[in-house]
């Protein structure tokens, strides 16, 4: 079944326009793909009666060997479904069995659950700034991140509300075990937020639409939550289904339509696309995926880096090969940082080395791990990169203690290679992960190490400095507060990457 026979409301024939319109769309796409030149691939959309109403626009060429067709897919909205989900065996050999799971504007509808008399209510939770908004305050645009001063002169009635953070966490756990009855391939990442990949488990279950259907009806009968689900073919679109379900919705992206639905989408609901790359990407007159997806890679990658830039737009073509990963299998936290073209001296690499070893150090403490093998990656002019490794006697969560190995570290490399005076990348990625109940002191650590002793003072100082901050940042972000030696200015990647990027490790 695909998109266009959820509708009962065509004619035979136009059925039949539509089969052969699907179709060729698709096969363009492929061919735009493949790296073959289509020429004026262009939507025109116009609305009619329930309907988008598609049109290709095509040169000559291109007219000649395809034809000219439209294409008529149902309209978006809560609990649409476009296309379905069931296996059809279609040529790119894959079904749609990536569930995103979301629960909509979280610690408001936790709020708005615990006192019954802020349901139907603007609220937001936060005070300074905005951490999450209802959706009666979205109503008037009041979005999370944003000044609370700011928020009350859009919303004058707006009631703030303090975070009840242990429910929080023990509703978003329920959230999540709900989904876990179901497959245990669930990757987390969030407190109300995880994917799910269903594949395993269908022929217990039911369809991958069933299934998502049932995790939203139990999440609201057994918690009193809004969930929205998104299911396709990749993490990256189920994650996109799931912000176009919002509120309380179910969207479901058939793979042989994938490209339609995602391509009319704007860029800002791409996962790993923030307000500034989104304002970079208007200046070369993209603002939908699918313009994207058309632009010349080589302007892409010029306007946002080379990594970016060839990331975001395999993204819009949907290629996202990333797997769901449960858990259990995390062998390793990293982050690394794109800098251009910088000399190889210790007035660059310390402090980009301190806010990677933060960043990386901050997610193992929060998932009570740490590791014993530091790896740090250094990246010359020529895009030639060296790895150093190092492995500890014990595992190691802290930042001072990973931000101090890994200059070590790539003190090593810069001594071997004395000839490169450039650096364009460094990185930092810490395995032989271990789950620490509580987080220990750091080691000692040779000669040069021994302030990072156990019992020393500054040990413990550090620790406790640690874990304050995690604390600060727990309830108002991370960027709420940093160490005074992460300078701001070496991030030549936007956050948003980066956290795309990490979570993959
Ligand atoms: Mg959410």
């Amino acid at each position: 079944m695909s998109s266009h026979q959820t509708s009962p409301h065509f004619a035979k024939e136009d059925q039949q326009t539509i089969d052969r319109l699907v179709a060729v769309r698709r096969s363009m796409l492929q061919e735009r793909e493949k790296g073959r030149h289509v020429h004026g691939l262009t939507l025109v959309t116009k609305n009619t009666k329930g309907f988008r109403f598609k049109g290709l626009n095509v040169d000559s060429v291109t007219r000649r060997r395809y034809g000219e067709y439209a294409t008529l897919v149902p309209r978006g909205g809560p609990d649409d479904v476009h296309g379905s989900a069931e296996p059809r065996g279609h040529e790119m050999g894959a079904t749609a069995t990536i569930l995103h799971a979301d629960l909509d504007a979280f610690y408001a509808s936790v709020e708005q659950l615990l006192d019954p008399r802020l349901r139907g209510k603007p609220i937001a939770v936060g005070g300074g700034v905005v951490l999450a908004a209802s959706y009666e305050a979205r109503a008037f645009g009041v979005r999370s991140g944003m000044p609370g001063r700011r928020a009350r002169q859009l919303c004058r009635d707006l009631v703030f509300v303090g975070g009840h953070f242990d429910e929080y966490q023990r509703l978003g756990d329920a959230a999540i075990r709900v989904l876990s009855d179901f497959t245990p391939a669930i990757e987390r990442i969030s407190i109300d937020e995880a994917f799910a990949d269903v594949a395993g488990c269908t022929h217990l279950f039911g369809s991958p639409a069933d299934i998502a259907r049932t995790v939203r009806a139990r999440v609201r009968a057994e918690l009193g939550l809004p969930m929205s689900v998104g299911v396709a073919r990749t993490k990256h679109l189920a994650k996109i289904a799931s912000q176009v379900a919002k509120p309380d919705g179910l969207v479901v992206v058939d793979p042989a339509t994938e490209l339609e639905f995602l391509h009319e989408l704007p860029v800002a609901l791409m996962w790993g696309v923030g307000p500034a790359t989104e304002a970079r990407l208007a200046t070369i007159g993209v603002t939908t995926i699918g313009q994207l997806a058309e632009s010349a890679p080589e302007s892409v990658e010029r306007l946002l880096g080379h990594a970016a830039g060839r990331q975001l737009t395999a993204l819009a073509w949907n290629r996202d090969p990333r797997p769901v990963r449960s858990r259990g299998r995390a062998r390793s936290a990293g982050a690394q940082s794109a800098l251009g073209q910088r000399p190889a001296i210790e007035h660059v690499f310390k402090p980009t080395l301190h806010h990677l070893a933060d960043r990386i150090t901050a997610r193992l403490r929060a998932k009570s791990l740490a590791g014993r093998t530091i790896t740090v990656r250094v990246r010359f002019a020529d895009l030639r990169s060296v790895t150093r490794s190092l492995t500890l006697p014990a595992p190691i969560s802290g930042t001072r203690a990973l931000a101090e190995i890994a200059e070590d570290l790539v003190r090593g490399v810069l001594a071997n290679h004395p000839d490169e005076s450039t650096i364009s990348l460094l990185g930092i990625s810490v395995s032989h992960l271990e789950a620490q109940a509580i987080v220990q002191l750091e080691l000692p650590l040779g000669p040069a190490g021994e302030e990072r002793g156990p019992a020393t003072k500054t040990a413990v100082a550090r620790s406790r400095a640690d874990r304050a901050l995690d604390a600060i940042r727990k309830r108002f972000g991370r960027e709420a507060v940093d160490y005074g030696s992460a300078l701001r200015g070496v991030r030549s990647v936007p956050d948003e990457f980066r956290r795309l990027a990490e979570r993959e490790l």
